[in-house]
């Protein structure tokens, strides 16, 4: 029971073992006993079971969606118009959507529930989640150290067994980097393969919606529940959803994994280094081909990365205003008034600094130096993606060049914290999908992830690659001291 993933639950609910009420109470019991990691921002646990009987109502009338009423939880980045989405930031303080999400409207009804909106980063900025107003997240593997981020408190619920799995957004890595920081699996799809629709705007040509889950498998069906073209969101892609699951468990035969050189130089933590070796041998004996690549621009990536997302993120953030949305203050002294007072306190430290630099970047006088380069620089990304691929199939590399950090350990120097993006940024920056999965411990017990990058639109590969690797190890059956398991 303990150890039950979620496709397994999904067999145990249609041969009715246990009940969509027993799953959501159990999810629930488990977010109060850890509620120290602080993973969740607002729990709704009347509506989630409301939500389970119904599920278990129309089970008995054999009217189920295919995820029969599994509880899951939500990013608090995802509109919900039944609960408050704060993004972590006090200027979201209470604010409550007019409209659904499309993921979330999507996967409610495929049947999973969601028992509540998870930690963040303040407007997903950070890869530590301590920029949030509502407070840090502990990662389940040690308490001092950070989950990840910015889907922290998505990473964090799965890893400690509150939910089966959980919905994250992925802008430069916050998908893959809490997933490899927190044990568990995280895949930011191709661009435009989920719809964006009713995700609070951080920097609209990177952000895509993604899942965490405890196993490939797992994960598969969380993006099948929320793929697919939306009409109201014009980057959302018409090309017809793959079945996740089909061709999952078909081996790496024949298939070629690029490992790129650039992916291994100075900076990385031996262990890390080591357990993706282990791994890169391991798909050797599982008759893949190991071909070198090289992708020449890797050491830009950091920097176009940051001058796109912020150049975007005033854009996008130009629009709480004290007029629109949530926190407005300072009205009663005029307009420019209302928008200092306003911005001044709704807004954290990283979100202020991301404006300042993002409006700088996009300054007439330095348009050219910055925005226009970093464009530039984006496209000989893609360019050295595209090459690379001509020679393999999947791409393989650390997902992080570190375990977990210490809470507070690069706080005051945002360059650090920058700079730990340096394997996951690209991917977001070429639209490609990426998937990181755990593939070791180090010695302080600590989660190792390994990442895989495949061509646009080709989940299915990777799907197929990490649970060749999966099925061979256990690294997915150990779970953290505190595990809850449901
Ligand atoms: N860590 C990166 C940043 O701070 C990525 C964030 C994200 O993917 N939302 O911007």
């Amino acid at each position: 029971m303990q150890q039950w993933t979620l496709t397994e639950t999904i067999e145990k609910l249609q041969q009715k073992k246990i009940s969509s009420v027993e799953l959501v109470k159990k999810a629930l019991a488990a977010a109060q006993k850890q509620e120290y990691l602080n993973a969740i921002i607002t729990l709704t646990s009347e509506q989630a079971l409301a939500q389970a009987k119904e599920a278990d109502k129309n089970r008995a009338t054999g009217s189920c969606s295919f995820l029969g009423g599994i509880p899951v939880a939500l990013k608090d980045i995802f509109l919900t118009t039944d609960v408050r989405t704060t993004c972590a930031s006090k200027i979201l303080n209470n604010f409550i959507a007019t409209y659904d999400s499309t993921a979330v409207k999507k996967l409610s009804e495929a049947g999973g529930i969601s028992i509540g909106k998870l930690n963040m980063d303040e407007f997903a900025m950070g890869s530590s989640n301590e920029n949030s107003s509502f407070g840090l997240v502990k990662n389940p593997w040690s308490f001092d150290r950070s989950p990840g981020g910015s889907s922290g408190g998505s990473a964090a619920a799965v890893a400690a067994g509150i939910v089966f799995g959980s919905l994250g957004t992925d802008t430069g890595g916050s998908i893959r980097q809490p997933a490899s920081f927190s044990g568990v699996v995280g895949i930011k799809p191709t661009y435009g393969r989920v719809s964006r629709f009713g995700v609070v705007a951080f920097a609209s040509s990177l952000d895509q919606v993604g899942v965490l889950a405890r196993t490939v498998s797992d994960a598969a069906v969380l993006l099948q529940a929320i793929s697919g073209h939306d009409v109201h969101d014009a980057t959302s892609s018409p090309m017809p959803v793959p079945n996740y699951s089909r061709s999952i468990e078909s081996g790496v035969k024949a298939l070629r994994i690029g490992v790129p050189k650039e992916y291994f130089s100075t900076g990385l933590q031996p262990e890390v280094a080591q357990a993706i070796e282990a791994a890169i041998q391991l798909y050797q004996k599982l008759g893949a081909t190991i071909v070198e690549i090289s992708l020449p621009h890797t050491d830009y990536a950091i920097s176009a990365y940051y001058v796109i997302c912020t150049a975007e993120a005033s854009a996008n953030l130009a629009r709480y205003d004290g007029a629109r949305y949530g926190l407005s203050l300072g009205r009663e002294q005029g307009l420019a008034s209302m928008y200092e007072k306003t911005r001044d306190a709704g807004f954290g430290a990283e979100v202020k600094r991301r404006i300042i630099l993002g409006t700088y970047v996009l300054a007439a006088g330095y348009y050219d130096a910055y925005y226009k380069k970093a464009s530039q620089v984006r496209t000989l990304l893609a360019q050295d993606f595209a090459q690379a691929f001509q020679q393999c199939d999947v791409i393989l590399g650390p997902t992080t060049p570190t375990t977990a950090f210490k809470l507070g350990e690069k706080l005051t120097d945002p360059l650090q914290m920058y700079l730990g993006d340096v394997f996951t940024v690209s991917c977001n920056l070429a639209g490609l999908p990426g998937l990181s999965l755990p593939c070791g411990f180090d010695r302080q017990n600590l989660p190792i992830g390994m990442q895989l990058l495949g061509k646009h639109f080709d989940e299915p590969t990777l799907f197929r690659v990490a649970r060749a690797y999966e099925r061979e190890t256990r690294w997915h059956h150990t779970h953290p001291p505190l595990f809850s398991g449901i």
